[in-house]
């Protein structure tokens, strides 16, 4: 926690968003990633981390200053492509990080700790999952990521012995719900498979006489026994939802952002050749967190005489993100001496999407971003340095 504050207070308040993007991204989220590989870091030491992070990229250096952040860390934290900054959730990449012994594990792969636990800590065949809370804090720890584990991968089963046969999923049957009125008359619902492959006499497990339904099922489930007993001298293998026997904690990090799906026009700025500086700023813009008058407000931020509308034109209409680079009379300006229109009778997405489409360029994104920023640059030159705004864009250098 020392060197994330002592790397912290160096440069941050000297650069742009995007610079405490990269140092927060590539010193910040790297720092614990060591320690991150072996054991679970506690929740108040990701806190600590998370708020030093926000701090760098919202704040500056000093972890005592008040403003509030700009945008939600939850958002800033989704990898790019699902719309966020790509800021590392140290909770799922230690998680990701952490499973991979699980694999090992669960794997037995020929490592001398996987058999030292295998023999230490179930040694009669107990199935490590029902068997919790035994070992070290280390193992402990490790032991409770096996639900989401088992949640992600689907046992492939040969001897049988790192799954139950009823509550787990594997060869992708997940038999309580396949068979369940076999499953009711069950003695022991947390037997291993190896363990019930090991009886010859399978009706030793169910309570008898059974039903006439449940005598089907009882065939059928002897039918994928037979199967699974012609190999049962090789271990389980455990496979992987994205298909595969390989676990990769990149791809495990990727999962919980599965769903968040934004609009085209976020990857359109990370692909566009600006720089970073400028990648950010459209982002913001896009998410509608740029410091406008509206945002202020919205903050609760008092302006001089309670004025919140747009200085670029007279239309006294409030600042609001849309209005300053979309609907103002003279961003109009703008847009109109470079060839991009909008169709404002569309959702603002789908308006994006038309004026790419209607402009036919490759690099409409870049010139997007260039013409936003020139035209966020001449609303503070005018705020803040009294300069008047105009359109051309050679009229006086971009900073
Ligand atoms: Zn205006």
């Amino acid at each position: 926690m020392n060197r994330v504050e002592r790397r912290l207070t160096a440069v941050s308040s000297f650069l742009s968003y995007a610079g405490r993007l990269t140092l927060v991204n590539s010193v910040l989220s790297s720092l614990p990633t060591y320690t991150m590989c072996t054991l679970k870091l506690p929740v108040a030491v990701i806190e600590y981390i998370d708020r030093a992070r926000k701090h760098c990229l919202w704040r500056g250096s000093d972890m005592n200053a008040k403003g509030k952040s700009l945008v939600a860390f939850k958002k800033v934290c989704r990898p790019m492509k699902n719309g966020g900054l790509g800021v590392i959730n140290l909770r799922i990449q230690n998680e990701a990080l952490l499973m991979k012994h699980l694999h090992k594990f669960y794997n037995k792969m020929n490592l001398p700790w996987v058999t030292l636990i295998w023999n230490t800590h179930y040694p009669n065949g107990q199935v490590p999952h029902i068997s919790v809370d035994k070992g070290s804090f280390w193992w402990r720890d490790i032991m409770k990521y096996c639900d989401h584990y088992r949640g992600i991968a689907n046992c492939k089963a040969s001897n049988g012995t790192t799954v139950l046969l009823w509550n787990d999923v594997w060869n992708g049957c997940y038999l309580r719900e396949e068979l369940p009125r076999l499953f009711s008359f069950t003695k022991n619902e947390n037997v291993s498979l190896a363990e019930f492959m090991a009886d010859e006499e399978i009706q030793n497990h169910f309570h008898i006489p059974l039903t006439e339904q449940a005598y089907q099922e009882l065939q059928e489930l002897q039918v994928k026994i037979l199967h699974v007993r012609s190999q049962d001298s090789q271990d389980d293998v455990w496979q992987y939802c994205w298909g595969s026997q390989i676990y990769s904690s990149r791809k495990f990090y990727a999962l919980p952002f599965k769903s968040v799906t934004p609009p085209d026009t976020f990857h359109w700025i990370w692909k566009s050749k600006c720089c970073k500086k400028l990648k950010v700023f459209a982002w913001l813009l896009l998410m509608d967190r740029l410091n406008t008058r509206n945002l202020l407000k919205r903050k609760n931020y008092k302006l001089e005489g309670n004025i919140y509308s747009c200085v670029l034109c007279n239309a006294n209409e409030e600042e609001t993100a849309f209005h300053l680079f979309f609907h103002c009379a003279f961003s109009t300006m703008c847009w109109h001496h470079i060839g991009i229109h909008w169709d404002f009778t569309l959702p603002f997405f789908d308006m994006m999407i038309k004026a790419k489409t209607d402009s036919n360029l490759h690099f409409f994104m870049e010139i997007f971003i260039i013409a936003a920023w020139h035209i966020w640059k001449q609303r503070n030159g005018f705020i803040f340095q009294q300069i008047t705004p105009t359109p051309r864009m050679d009229a006086r250098p971009i900073t």
